[in-house]
């Protein structure tokens, strides 16, 4: 089961396509961070519950959690033998994601005091390649930042296994344009970790790098269908209707 332990609801960009970002209190209550003591007792509690994999977000993006490393190493150092957790993984949009913490993630995926596909994947949400479009869709100017993260974040992981990377490109009307440029960029620098990574517009699978066109959630759905549809063509991947209970 995906257990959500949502380090932050803050969140430092307001894409159009994010109910986090279209309110000023994501669950009704002032933006909040976790604290400490609060993590122990919920990392220590995972124990209760079988074959889980933990997220530290929901709404918000973990990384702006002050201590957002010393919460992860926690929850590792805890996990001797997986009792904590089976799984991990983290979405991001990487705009706050130095070398320092790259090294960090890298080595905690490496730790073989517990299953070596414990740490499954990072989703890095970039959305757009173009600042200008990058701007717009993400709400703020963002884009030389988070991309030049995610290619030191590969370059840092080198041929390491673990933690795959997924990059994230979630279509609609103001990036359904560069959907190839974004995948033409992507694909080689995944490729030069020395693997072959997936060019998908479904969930990725979690033991591979990939480029993923994501469906947009929207409130004219039709439409959003139809340029996921549109990107998805431009790159030469099939088409499928939306499966019933996907979001
Ligand atoms: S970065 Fe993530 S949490 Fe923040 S507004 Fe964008 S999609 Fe929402």
């Amino acid at each position: 089961m995906n257990v959500n332990l949502e380090l932050t609801d803050h969140c430092n960009l307001r894409c159009r396509m994010c109910s986090q970002s279209l309110r000023e209190e994501a669950h009704g209550a002032p933006h909040r961070f976790m604290d400490f003591a609060t993590w122990q007792h919920a990392v220590a509690g995972l124990s209760d519950l079988d074959d889980v994999t933990l997220c530290p977000h929901w709404l918000g993006e973990p990384t702006l959690h002050p201590e957002f490393d010393r919460f992860v190493e926690h929850a590792f150092a805890e996990n001797v033998g997986n009792r904590r957790f089976r799984h991990f993984k983290l979405h991001t949009n990487a705009v706050i994601f130095p070398e320092s913490r790259a090294s960090l993630l890298t080595r905690l995926a490496s730790d073989r005091s517990a299953a070596a596909d414990t740490f499954l994947a990072i989703h890095f949400s970039l959305d757009a390649f173009s600042p200008g479009v990058y701007t717009r869709v993400k709400g703020a100017d963002r884009r030389e930042l988070s991309f030049r993260n995610v290619e030191r974040f590969l370059e840092v992981r080198g041929s390491a296994a673990r933690p795959v990377a997924h990059v994230a490109f979630v279509v609609q009307e103001e990036n359904v344009h560069e959907a190839a440029t974004f995948v033409d960029f992507w694909m080689p620098r995944l490729r030069a970790a020395g693997r072959e990574p997936q060019l998908t517009a479904e969930w990725p699978a979690m033991d591979r790098d990939a480029v993923y066109l994501r469906r947009w959630n929207s409130g004219d759905q039709a439409r959003a269908d139809a340029l996921h549809a549109a990107a998805s063509a431009a790159v030469g991947l099939p088409v499928r209707p939306r499966a019933a209970g996907s979001f």
